[in-house]
């Protein structure tokens, strides 16, 4: 069993020490936010996910997980380095890299020992070369070390069991040896390795999530002509999922993806791609079709009730995506925006992401179920897929709001079965 620190202590921080120390490991998990670590010190997870409070729970009992602001506490002993933070949109949508470059630092100046630096976050192609570089020049004294690039895919709502059930784990390096090395901490998982040189494992998490955005805003392209030949989409993606060659996964036509790494990502490639001289025509498609998404949505909603001025409306969902707290990029927040900007009243209710949203924005009325978001609305916009929405008392909503208006942006409930309780019902791509 190896000495692992990781620093970090986010969504993907948090996890993949809490795994790890899961698999056996020694974890010092670092961040230089001290609210976050006085929190997971006193045992608690500071994000929402599932089955973390319990992979952590074991952790500190067996004495195998410890959390610090201090590299000095986490660095020195360590074989191994997780670097898991932020890589943020910087403001021409380059990756920013300011986090990274701090973390490469203080890590340099705290190391004692020999220490393969393994980079978690999302990375522009090259960055591993950047870190090894400060790392190098900010050393004391000559210390042996490597970096490999091992790109992260779990998904927030899904996060323990993707880290312990991927499909496939990536380790690329300059230093072949290292990135194997690196390999055999994941040994007692059950997948897929792929050893490949640095940039190679870099551009992999860069392609995979502008492909699967690239799959959202295809679908949702769709969906748009869909509206305009009387087609569902619902089913043109199910039929088309059910050939192996396409596949079901992220057909799902709604309001467009949202969160904190496919916005970021595809523009950050995109950007990347034009600072080398290439215009990544399909990439800009991708984010015109997502960002436009949302303002038909708006739109929907205005021709449904000939205007938005003082009329009351009830989101549910805030969050980007179901079984997360997270709102970075959601949907939600751009809906809302425009909703007041166009004066409405906004109501909205969502299972998690409440607290963090309204942190971030006002005038909003917040709600302690659907029911009393509905109560006396004039729409009821629907936006993020929580399971708890889909079984709604859909008749008990018809009663008690104003007009019984739904726009549906995740179809999640049935066109017909809508019409026959009375709604007027919009989904999206489903005439
Ligand atoms: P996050 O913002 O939730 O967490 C980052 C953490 O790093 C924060 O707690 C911050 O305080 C800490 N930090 C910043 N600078 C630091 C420093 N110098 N030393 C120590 N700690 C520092 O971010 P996240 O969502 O976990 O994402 C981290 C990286 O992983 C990003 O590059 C992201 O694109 C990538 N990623 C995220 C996901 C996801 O679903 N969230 C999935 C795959 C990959």
């Amino acid at each position: 069993m190896s000495s692992i620190a990781v620093v970090g202590t986010g969504y993907v921080g948090l996890t993949t020490a809490a795994c790890l120390a899961d698999l056996g490991h020694s974890v010092v998990a670092l961040d230089i936010d001290e609210s976050k670590i006085a929190v997971l010190n006193q045992g608690k997870p500071t994000i929402y996910e599932p089955g973390l409070d319990d992979v952590m729970s074991r952790g500190l009992a067996a004495g195998r997980l410890h959390f610090t602001t201090q590299y000095r506490d986490a660095i020195p002993e360590a074989e191994f380095v997780f670097v898991a933070v932020g890589t943020p949109m910087g403001r021409r949508g380059e990756a920013d890299l300011v986090f990274i470059k701090q973390a490469a630092k203080s890590i340099a100046g705290a190391m004692k020992k020999t220490l393969t630096i393994v980079n978690k976050s999302t990375v522009p192609i090259g960055t591993g070369n950047i870190v090894a570089r400060i790392v190098g020049e900010n050393l004391e004294h000559e210390i042996p070390f490597s970096v490999v690039s091992n790109p992260e895919f779990l998904r927030e709502g899904s996060a323990i069991q993707d880290f312990m059930h991927p499909d496939r784990l990536v380790f690329g390096s300059h230093d072949e040896a290292a990135a194997h090395a690196v390999a055999g901490l994941y040994s007692k998982l059950d997948t897929r390795i792929l050893i490949t040189d640095l940039h190679t494992a870099e551009m992999i998490k860069y392609a995979s999530n502008a492909f699967l955005a690239t799959r959202i805003s295809f679908i949702n392209e769709i969906a748009r002509i869909c509206e305009r030949v009387d087609a569902d989409v619902k089913v043109v993606a199910e039929g088309m999922g059910l050939d192996r060659r396409i596949g079901p996964m992220f057909l799902d036509a709604g309001i467009g993806y949202g969160g904190s790494c496919f916005p970021k990502d595809v523009k950050a490639l995109a950007r990347m791609a034009e600072t080398l001289g290439y215009h990544p025509e399909l990439l800009d498609a991708v984010m015109e079709i997502n960002v436009d998404q949302r303002t038909l949505f708006v739109e929907k909603l205005r021709e449904v009730l000939g205007g938005l001025r003082d009329q009351v409306i009830a989101v549910l969902g805030l969050a980007y995506k179901p079984n997360t707290d997270d709102v970075r990029e959601a949907p939600s927040i751009d809906v809302i925006n425009s909703l007041q900007q166009k004066g409405a009243k906004v109501r909205a209710y969502d299972p998690k992401a409440m607290p963090v949203l309204k942190k971030i924005m006002n005038g909003i009325d917040y709600c302690a179920d659907p029911y009393k978001a509905a109560e006396g609305a004039d729409a009821l916009l629907l936006v993020t897929e929580w399971e708890e929405f889909r079984t709604l008392e859909l008749d008990r909503l018809k009663r008690i709001m104003r007009r019984p208006v739904v726009v549906d942006g995740r179809n999640l409930y049935d066109p017909k079965q809508m019409r026959e309780l009375g709604f007027v019902y919009r989904g999206v791509g489903r005439s």
